[in-house]
């Protein structure tokens, strides 16, 4: 069974760019562009992506003036770009703008579901960035702008909206006049719009911002519609970086699973991609964020339960912490412990992806989130398990310990931030009522299942692994009673379950590498 498909295609108005192709287009441009940096396991991206698909079409005429672009972080060798731009949580968007042979980076975009108001957002983040006035003119290169004195004037009446609707009108006006091969072009005829004013050489249409204002089409045929005014050519660049991607897109085979075993290769995915790309895309590591790091070290160290040469690395990276009496670590110095490739002095991680448990019918599917929850489930089950592993750490009286670093752990790194919220929400709510080990598994076992029932049917659902009360009736027929004719949980038999499930005993080591 062959795996395909990404969040984007070649069907859509959006240009996909990667590592080997973001530079030249970004510098061969002489339009901006807004990119979507995404993870393509990240269910909030799976989500959102037919947003930014229906942004992109609906603006793909102003390509000459703007261009909408994505680039999955989740590519191996999209990381180190993801990096270079600063890339933390998905989805980030960035605006890029060549100036004097220099590409320009701006900060971010917020992200908003409802493309009207996306195309003013973006639009009103553009306008924020334009040098100062310098005349009344407007240029409509590059989407330069300028504002005179009238025109503040004229919106100084009003209230605050009212300049976020005239940027976004004015950068539409321009968008859209770009489009069209002409120098000079008459203002339209008043007459025709009663709300579309002249002031300065600035033309202001008021409109409410809850009704959809019709100056786009108006303003597309107006052009038109004048003498001696062409369409110009679009670019041939998008279809060759499309291409390219196409050709690039690698197809992976299916691997046969058990269903009912845990495995190794997952484990090692999640932790090799959580230490060398996630925890990676912060370049230094201080006050909170350091303190979690440091105690999520100690906690894998301690209770992961792996390989020898991977546990060694773990043990290492955790003695090598403790010993540091720094309160900022520049990442890059743990990458370069993380990064041994000697097998022979005993410690190693492979930096290899394999999703087995975890691989998802398409290739955006499952993947890393997969895996961070069954290594968090497996370190509840751990800590139950063997108590005796955390002792001396300061963390053997505390029976919430890995719910309390995993809620840190999330809030801090996890890239997907809608998911973190809604996590914190949960912790926020009953995380302190925990008070045994085995009540921390149960807790971790309840909040995942109450996360599936909110995902069930969202598009990040793979078909082939659906969003159900986890486990089934086939899994674990004692799991499930029936009282009154109506369904509950034997939380006796769901705990035996869970602690056979998540042990040592139960890690399949087939696909590791
Ligand atoms: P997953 O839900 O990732 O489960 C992995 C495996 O765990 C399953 O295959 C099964 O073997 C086992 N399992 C399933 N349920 C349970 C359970 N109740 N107890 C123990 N084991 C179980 N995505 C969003 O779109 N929105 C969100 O808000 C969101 N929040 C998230 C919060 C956290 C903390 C994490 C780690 C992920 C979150 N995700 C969210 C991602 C989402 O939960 C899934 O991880 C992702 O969609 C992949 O799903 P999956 O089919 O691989 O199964």
């Amino acid at each position: 069974q062959a795996r395909a498909g990404k969040l984007y295609s070649s069907q859509d108005s959006v240009v996909i760019l990667d590592s080997k192709t973001i530079k030249k287009a970004l510098l061969n441009s002489s339009s901006a562009w807004v990119l979507e940096f995404y993870s393509s396991w990240c269910g909030h991206c799976i989500n959102y992506a037919p947003t930014w698909k229906a942004l992109a079409s609906d603006v793909k005429d102003w390509e000459p003036a703007i261009k909408i672009g994505v680039l999955d972080c989740a590519e191996e060798t999209n990381y180190e770009l993801c990096k270079e731009y600063d890339i933390r949580f998905y989805p980030s968007f960035r605006f890029f703008k060549l100036e004097e042979k220099k590409l320009l980076l701006r900060s971010d975009f917020r992200i908003n579901r409802f493309i009207c108001v996306l195309s003013a957002c973006y639009i009103n983040s553009l306008q924020s960035f334009l040098p100062p006035l310098k005349s009344q003119e407007m240029s409509c290169s590059q989407l330069t702008l300028s504002f005179s004195t009238p025109t503040s004037a004229f919106f100084s009446q009003k209230k605050s909206h009212y300049m976020c609707v005239l940027s976004f009108v004015v950068v539409e006006v321009c968008a859209q006049i770009l489009i069209f091969d002409s120098q000079i072009l008459p203002p339209p005829p008043p007459s025709v719009t009663p709300n579309f004013k002249k002031v300065g050489s600035v033309f202001c249409f008021c409109f409410s911002p809850n009704r959809q204002h019709p100056l786009r089409s108006y303003l597309s045929s107006y052009l038109k519609s004048l003498p001696g005014v062409k369409r110009k050519l679009l670019s041939q660049e998008n279809v060759a970086i499309k291409h390219h991607k196409e050709e690039n897109n690698a197809i992976e085979t299916w691997k046969t699973l058990d269903r009912s075993l845990l495995y190794m290769s997952d484990l090692e995915s999640g932790l090799h991609y959580l230490l060398r790309v996630e925890l990676a895309s912060h370049k230094t590591l201080e006050g909170a964020e350091l303190k979690t790091f440091k105690d999520f070290t100690i906690l894998i160290a301690k209770l992961f339960p792996g390989r020898q040469p991977v546990v060694k690395l773990l043990e290492t990276l955790q003695e090598w912490l403790v010993s540091l009496p720094l309160d900022k670590i520049p990442y890059n110095a743990i990458l370069d412990l993380v990064n041994n490739k000697m097998r022979i002095s005993g410690m190693f991680l492979s930096n290899r992806i394999q999703w087995v448990g975890c691989q998802g019918s398409r290739q955006q599917l499952r993947g890393y989130p997969c895996s961070l929850w069954t290594l968090f489930h497996t370190l509840t089950v751990q800590a139950a398990i063997r108590p005796e592993a955390l002792r001396n750490t300061g963390f053997e009286d505390n029976p919430r310990v890995v719910l309390q670093i995993m809620r840190r752990y999330i809030q801090h790194f996890f890239g997907c931030r809608e998911c973190a919220q809604h996590f914190e929400e949960m912790a926020e709510e009953s995380m302190d009522s925990v008070k045994t080990v085995d009540e921390a598994i149960l807790w971790l076992w309840k909040k995942h299942n109450a996360v599936n029932k909110r995902l069930a049917g969202a598009p990040s659902e793979d078909p082939e692994f659906p969003k159900v009360q986890w486990p089934t009736p086939d899994f674990c027929p004692a799991c499930h009673k029936s009282i009154k004719g109506l369904h509950t949980w034997n939380e006796d038999e769901v705990l035996k379950f869970l602690k056979r499930h998540y042990s040592t005993e139960n890690i399949s080591y087939k696909y590791t590498v």
